[in-house]
């Protein structure tokens, strides 16, 4: 399991407390903007593709959201953002449709 690949709850100027769900590899993006402040995109794509199993995405969150709970850290808002464009991501609407069901 890659422990990056959510993260937090951390504080968020907009949303509060925000745990974060990092759906596709570092740095895969559509641009590679000068300002990005994940630096340089390794890999510039414009198709979207699967990257990580949605219902291993889940179990991850559900377990960082019980050790939040377990130690009293508030959680606000989960945040599909990744370290690159969360849209390449193929299986976003299943990840998303999944905590809806
Ligand atoms: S993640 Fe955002 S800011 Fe960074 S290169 Fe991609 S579009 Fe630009």
């Amino acid at each position: 399991m890659d422990e990056m690949r959510i993260f937090g709850p951390v504080p968020s100027r907009r949303l509060g407390k925000s745990v974060g769900i990092n759906n596709i590899p570092p740095k895969i993006c559509t641009y590679s903007c000068v300002y990005c402040q994940l630096g340089r995109s390794l890999k510039m794509v414009m198709n979207r593709h699967a990257y990580y199993d949605p219902d291993e995405l889940l179990t991850e969150t559900t377990k960082k959201i019980q050790n939040a709970s377990f130690n009293n850290e508030p959680i606000d808002y989960l945040t599909i953002v990744s370290d690159g464009e969360p849209t390449l991501d193929a299986n976003l609407g299943q990840l998303i449709v999944r905590w809806l069901i």
